[in-house]
């Protein structure tokens, strides 16, 4: 039999043993949920001069770190031209590295799949660190492109202890994985809005993009005997709101009615502006009957609550959606036609809708 003094012990060393774990499950909750946020802030960056402030100075002030760094190979000079066209040269990002090659600048190049941590050396990391005397460790995290080394985060620490090799470094593995999905995608679509591409009032893709893409749709689609259906919407009396509130007050309308439309379409639509006050959203491999629904959907919420105007009053729009649908078969050999024709066909749908009454959706005929 256990005394009872025995008992008590036990049972103070299995709670103090509770309380640890307790502290850890907080403390490893925490780290998870900054983590997440520095990714959010990754991921939110709308162009490549606010991604490197988010990789630079962000990730600096939330890890409480002396310096950061990001070395990038550019040999065709294109994210540099990118950058410039955003208004930001690379001079003007402090601690932004654009390089032609990444040979001979840091010996840890030959071979960085995972993050490396360790001892910082001056002879072996000023090159992509300039600035960061001083510094006891780093953790070099790559960044890469289709399993193609393109350069690194640079995160150095004055504390010899803060990164070693003993450190897990899954954290930081996975956060090179998001920021090396965050350089390309940000670089895609700043390419996009340099090509022509996209609609400047919007951000949407705009008229000649739906064409090239409709054409791409149309050939999986007969590939994969799939369907396709186009949404067609046009403002109802939109011409009301310029003439009331201004061009401005009109513009504005419009970039509020695409977000409210993109709020409702999956990623893998295409939505375009099509003209002045005309939307088109591809829907690939979508039943007719959800499509409706979709439509639907962007109808009420467009009607469903006043937009807010620059002047400070509110405007309540509707619009009216045509919407027409083609399954090419493999026999189809002229895709530009079977294209048009199913622009032509949400077209006709859209002006039933419109005579009709508008705020409505109409289905055409042969879907
Ligand atoms: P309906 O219901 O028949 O579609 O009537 P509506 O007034 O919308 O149609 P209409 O085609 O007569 O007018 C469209 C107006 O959209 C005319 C044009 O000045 C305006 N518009 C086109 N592009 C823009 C733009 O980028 N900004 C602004 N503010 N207005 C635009
Ligand atoms: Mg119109
Ligand atoms: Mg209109």
């Amino acid at each position: 039999m256990r005394s009872a003094k025995e008992l008590s012990a036990r049972l103070d060393a299995a709670r103090r043993q509770l309380d640890e774990l307790t502290d850890e499950v907080a403390r490893n909750d925490d780290i998870m949920q900054r983590a997440q946020q520095r990714e959010l802030c990754l991921l939110q960056a709308a162009d490549l001069d606010s991604l490197f402030h988010a990789l630079i100075d962000g990730l600096r002030d939330s890890y409480g770190l002396e310096y950061v760094s990001v070395v990038l190979c550019d040999p065709d000079h294109d994210i540099r031209h990118l950058l410039l066209a955003t208004g930001s040269p690379v001079e003007d990002v402090p601690n932004l590295l654009m390089v032609e090659s990444l040979t001979g600048l840091a010996p840890q190049y030959t071979a960085l799949h995972r993050p490396w941590l360790g001892a910082f050396a001056g002879c072996d990391h000023q090159m992509i660190c300039p600035g960061a005397d001083g510094s006891k460790s780093i953790a070099m995290i790559p960044l890469t492109h289709r399993g193609k080394l393109l350069g690194s985060i640079n995160l150095c620490s004055s504390d010899a202890a803060r990164f070693t090799r003993d450190h897990a470094s899954d954290f930081l593995a996975h956060l090179g994985i998001i920021a090396s999905y965050c350089v390309e995608n940000v670089a895609n679509r700043a390419r996009l809005l340099r090509s022509g591409f996209t609609d400047v009032l919007t951000g949407w893709y705009n008229r000649r993009y739906l064409t090239v893409r409709l054409g791409e749709e149309l050939a999986r689609a007969r590939r994969d005997q799939a369907g396709i259906i186009c949404l067609m919407l046009d403002v109802d009396h939109f011409k009301r709101v310029n003439d009331t509130w201004g061009h401005v007050a009109g513009d504005a309308v419009l970039r509020e009615l695409a977000q409210r439309i993109e709020s409702q379409v999956r990623a893998s639509d295409v939505a375009a502006r099509y003209g002045g006050e005309e939307f088109v959203v591809l829907l690939p491999n979508t039943e007719a009957s959800s499509a409706k629904l979709l439509a639907e959907r962007i109808r009420e919420t467009i009607s469903g609550a006043p937009m807010d105007l620059p002047g400070g009053q509110t405007v309540t729009i509707t619009v009216s959606i045509g919407i027409a649908g083609v399954q090419p078969s493999p026999a189809d050999d002229d895709l530009k036609t079977v294209g048009d024709s199913l622009l032509a066909r949400a077209d006709v749908a859209l002006y039933a809708a419109k005579s009709a009454g508008r705020d409505r959706v109409i289905v055409a005929a042969a879907l």
